[in-house]
């Protein structure tokens, strides 16, 4: 493309909230052949509520509730926001919270009132026996909801379930992807049949789920095999490496700001349509049709 058909391509696309950070996005975007999206936000809205908490016998509702609560004020994960949410609206009274510590991509662990509170993926207590619950939370991922689990002084007390909504162009967004000879794909640190029932849900090609932060980028990687040139759509903290090590990294909006930082090109707004305008500008563009 000539020199003035990018910066006509740069400045249409940045009418329609595309904002191309390097002038090589356009065309590294042109050839992209996998577009792979992060799930939580970018997917999704990003606000789960609280749907179910399915207990163990030797605890009750509101206790277990308190007590999560207490300890997820810490967190600014979408799933604590939630759970605090459902302790507020209960009218729930916190306890006192010391010795926090979280881990990400597998949850967070405090004393409340001196109680040992672990609230997480399974992984995150991997030496507890699920058996239990095992049923009910299959039944549940299969909805596309997302099951956490409840340690309290290390003796399995709770699942919690919630439920984050698709943002409403995702499905349409995809098919346009397909119908453009484009394969799709999803990343997620999510539990797998949460991020597979969503994938369904949508016709993504291919799910990559309980991918640590960490190893985000090297699920980037996988998705490159064959010499594909990958897009990666986030919109976290968690996607700022990935964003960086896609060959298109592209920031939603209200992303953080390490994810907009580490991305070519960022998007207004979280509208996911935003994915097509881009893709169209950078055909145009290399077409020099400007
Ligand atoms: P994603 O944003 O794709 O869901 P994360 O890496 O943020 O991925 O989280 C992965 C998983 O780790 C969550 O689905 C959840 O099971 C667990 N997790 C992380 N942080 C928390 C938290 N504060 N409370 C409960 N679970 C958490
Ligand atoms: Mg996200």
């Amino acid at each position: 493309a000539t020199p003035m058909s990018i910066m006509v391509g740069t400045g249409r696309a940045a009418q329609l909230g595309v904002l191309f950070r390097k002038a090589e996005a356009l065309q590294q975007l042109r050839d992209a052949q996998v577009v792979a999206f992060d799930k939580t936000g970018t997917l999704t809205e990003g606000k789960p509520v609280l749907t179910d908490l399915i207990l163990d016998d030797d605890f009750s509702h509101d206790e277990v509730l308190a007590l999560i609560a207490a300890v997820e004020a810490r967190s600014e994960h979408p799933i604590a926001t939630a759970i605090v949410a459902a302790a507020e609206r209960a009218g729930l009274v916190l306890g006192t919270v010391t010795d926090f510590s979280s881990n990400p991509g597998t949850g967070v662990t405090a004393r409340v009132d001196g109680r040992l509170v672990a609230v997480g993926a399974q992984r995150h207590m991997q030496h507890l026996d699920f058996t239990d619950f095992a049923k009910d939370i299959e039944r549940l991922a299969d909805e596309g909801k997302t099951p956490v689990f409840v340690a309290i002084d290390d003796k399995l007390a709770a699942a919690v379930v919630v439920a984050d909504t698709i943002k409403p162009s995702s499905k349409a967004v995809i098919a346009a992807l397909h119908a453009m000879g484009l394969r799709t794909a999803m990343i997620s640190g999510d539990n797998s049949r949460t991020a597979r029932a969503i994938a369904a849900q949508l016709g993504i090609d291919e799910v990559q789920a309980e991918v640590l932060p960490a190893d985000k980028v090297r699920a980037i990687k996988a998705l490159r095999a064959d010499n594909r040139l990958v897009a990666y759509v986030g919109d976290g903290i968690n996607d700022a490496p990935a964003l960086a090590e896609a060959d298109v990294g592209i920031a939603v909006g209200n992303g953080t700001d390490a994810a907009i930082e580490s991305a070519d090109v960022v998007l207004l707004g979280g509208d996911l349509r935003r994915v097509l305008d881009a893709l169209a500008v950078s055909r145009a563009t290399l077409r020099n049709i400007w």
